[in-house]
């Protein structure tokens, strides 16, 4: 009986795209077939070796291609895994994982959609650029029964029970009028020679058992370096990080080990974001052989999560083929290659961003806040990891080390600085940053949120440990004296009561009590008359920003309001305090500085209204003043 399903919305509009765009690049849909069929092959060979029972007739992998010219046709079969009833619906008839449903769904316009699918490609749905009609028939292995999809790419599908004999998917496109080209025996064959050249399954054309295979059909990664072109490797490339098809790896690393463990890595750095990056799970993408046998991917401990960008291969020679994957999970082979291809990658970046730093600048942006994960949870790679991560920095443009940084530091600098938020351009313009521009300082700035958790347990770098600028009182005057002239000054300053004693102190105190845990003289400010800093002990301010847009704290701690003596409105201020001025004006005031130093912060007011209301009355003395000259 034939049963008539409806696409997953999704699907429906990507479908509508696909067939309708003027996409030029069509031919893809084979790479995307072959690709498929070529997976299918894999799971089924694995699923030989670890459950006998399925797999009885140890089959030779084979992709085929058909052509019906009178019928128009054209058919892409395998003996791999095939699919059952749920997986046809599952598979074919929702999106489930792919990154293209996301994008397309969250980009409204429809340039945008049709650039996405460009860039990202569309699996199995690609075959409708080119047929008007599809039929999937398949068998999974271990099933008896078959059965058939078909589907118009339009308005849903129908499946059936049909019979079929052996194990495996046949694709039968019904080829559109405008691309009868792909009836063509000669572009086909060029087409799979040049995007399925790497597949290690023989794609053969026609029935013809002695039939030469239009692929090399070997293992691209067992081949020698110097015989694959970098076209190859691209192409290759393409294969193990599918749906993101034109992609070029930004760095190909390709070499094999031989000692205790044997293997051979081919392994690529993306030079676009996979879309599940940020991933709670972390999950890397590996793909792991054994002695040429596709095994599974994403094997736990294979890849730090740090570098869960990394895309290819590791097939190693020591491993029993019908390895499970548990029993992967804590495997000490797999532990060892971990670790050799994590010093590996981490060499590589280190030579990268000294030698092209440019180059490397395009990596960092993109993957750097995930590399700098391993800060946090990577201590056994602390060392390495130091000489690759980079930073934005108060004095450059360009992005700095931790040895370049320490390199300029200070006579008199104990601290590694820096000044987190949210972009680098409001950072360079904090007032917590003046002071420390003004004496020459270097400051680095972090806006990855990852910074905030990796910073509070990265006990030091080469002996300095990290002091945000925002937080406790600034050591700046320290810097540039000599340790006498420090216990000196430290001495005068406690003798010093005139802090405790300040009017204007006492006065702004008083009057913002609720809000402030103290007010103070700053010595980090030069052109700004206030800033708010976190109190010594406390959470650094940006830390306890982001906590509360994400984990919902309530309430922000009260802080430390620094004013800056040499400004001319602390001046005044200090003389109307002195002559016991107007209460109502040294509230607004006091009140205008400390609202000035949130919105620096980007943080709320508490009482915007009571701000809009200062902020006018001061417009309207200066209109007066304006309209008396
Ligand atoms: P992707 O390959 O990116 O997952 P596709 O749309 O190309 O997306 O395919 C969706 C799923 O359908 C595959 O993940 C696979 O499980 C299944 N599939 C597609 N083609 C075949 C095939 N020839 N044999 C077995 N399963 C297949």
């Amino acid at each position: 009986m034939t049963e008539k399903k409806e696409f997953q919305t999704e699907v429906s509009r990507l479908l509508d795209i696909v067939a309708n765009s003027l996409y030029s690049d069509k031919q893809v849909f084979l790479r995307e077939l072959i690709s498929n069929s070529s997976d299918a092959c894999d799971r089924r060979r694995y699923l030989g070796l670890t459950n006998k029972d399925l797999v009885t007739d140890n089959p030779e992998y084979k992709i085929r291609i058909g052509l019906d010219t009178d019928a128009r046709t054209l058919t892409i079969k395998d003996n791999g895994i095939g699919m059952d009833y749920d997986d046809l619906i599952a598979n074919l008839g929702t999106i489930a994982h792919s990154g293209t449903a996301k994008a397309v769904s969250e980009n409204a316009d429809k340039d945008e959609k049709l650039d996405l699918i460009g860039k990202f490609g569309v699996g199995f749905y690609a075959s409708f650029m080119v047929a008007g009609n599809v039929e999937v028939i398949s068998k999974k292995a271990g099933d008896d029964k078959a059965w058939k999809w078909v589907s118009d790419g339009v308005t849903g599908y129908t499946i059936d029970e049909v019979i079929k004999d052996d194990v495996g998917t046949e694709i039968t496109l019904h080829i559109k009028d405008d691309a009868s080209e792909f009836l063509l025996e000669e572009k086909l064959k060029q087409v799979i020679k040049k995007y399925s050249d790497h597949i290690s399954f023989p794609i053969i054309f026609g029935d013809a058992d002695d039939a030469e295979p239009i692929n090399k059909a070997s293992a691209i990664w067992m081949r020698p370096k110097s015989d694959i072109t970098t076209e190859e490797y691209n192409e290759f490339y393409g294969h193990v990080n599918p749906g993101m098809q034109f992609d070029a790896p930004w760095l190909t690393m390709h070499w094999r080990a031989e000692g205790v463990i044997e293997y051979t890595n081919l392994i690529f750095i993306p030079t676009m974001k996979p879309f599940d990056l940020y991933d709670p799970k972390r999950e890397n993408s590996i793909r792991l052989y054994v002695k040429r046998v596709f095994i599974t991917d994403g094997v736990e401990g294979l890849i730090l999560p740090f570098l869960r960008f990394l895309r290819g291969v590791v097939d190693c020679e020591d491993l029993p083929l019908n390895i499970s994957r548990e029993m992967l999970q804590n495997n000490p082979v797999v532990s060892k290659i971990s670790q050799a291809i994590t010093k590996k990658v981490l060499k590589e970046l280190q030579k990268m961003a000294e030698n092209e730093p440019d180059k490397f600048a395009e990596f960092w942006d993109l993957f750097g806040p995930v590399v700098k994960e391993g800060l946090y949870d990577a201590h056994q790679y602390r060392e390495d990891l130091n000489k690759v991560v980079r930073f934005y920095s108060s004095d450059f443009d360009n992005l700095v080390s931790f040895e370049e940084y320490v390199s300029r530091m200070k006579e008199g600098q104990e601290h590694i600085y820096y000044l987190s938020g949210t972009d680098i351009e409001s950072l360079r313009k904090s007032p917590q940053l003046e002071g420390f521009k003004a004496k020459g300082v270097e400051v680095l700035l972090m806006v990855d949120a990852i910074d905030e958790y990796w910073l509070p347990v990265a006990f030091n770098y080469d002996g300095k440990t990290f002091k945000s600028i925002t937080k406790g009182e600034s050591e700046l005057e320290n810097i540039g004296k000599t340790e006498k002239e420090i216990k000196e000054a430290e001495k005068a300053k406690k003798e010093d009561v005139k802090e405790n004693n300040d009017p204007v102190l006492l006065k702004i105190k008083e009057i913002l009590k609720e809000e402030v845990n103290d007010v103070r003289y700053s010595n980090r400010l030069v052109e700004s008359p206030v800033c708010l800093v976190a109190q010594d002990g406390a959470v650094d301010m940006h830390m306890e920003r982001m906590l509360k847009n994400s984990a919902g704290y309530e309430e922000l701690s009260k802080r430390v309001l620094e004013i800056n003596e040499n400004h001319s409105v602390i001046k005044k201020l200090k003389s109307v305090v002195a002559n016991d001025g107007n209460e109502d004006i040294l509230n607004d005031t006091a009140w205008l500085l400390l609202d000035q130093a949130k919105i620096i912060e980007g943080e709320s007011l508490t009482d915007p209204t009571a701000f809009v209301k200062r902020m006018s009355k001061l417009a309207d003395l200066q209109l007066d003043a304006a309209a008396k000259a």
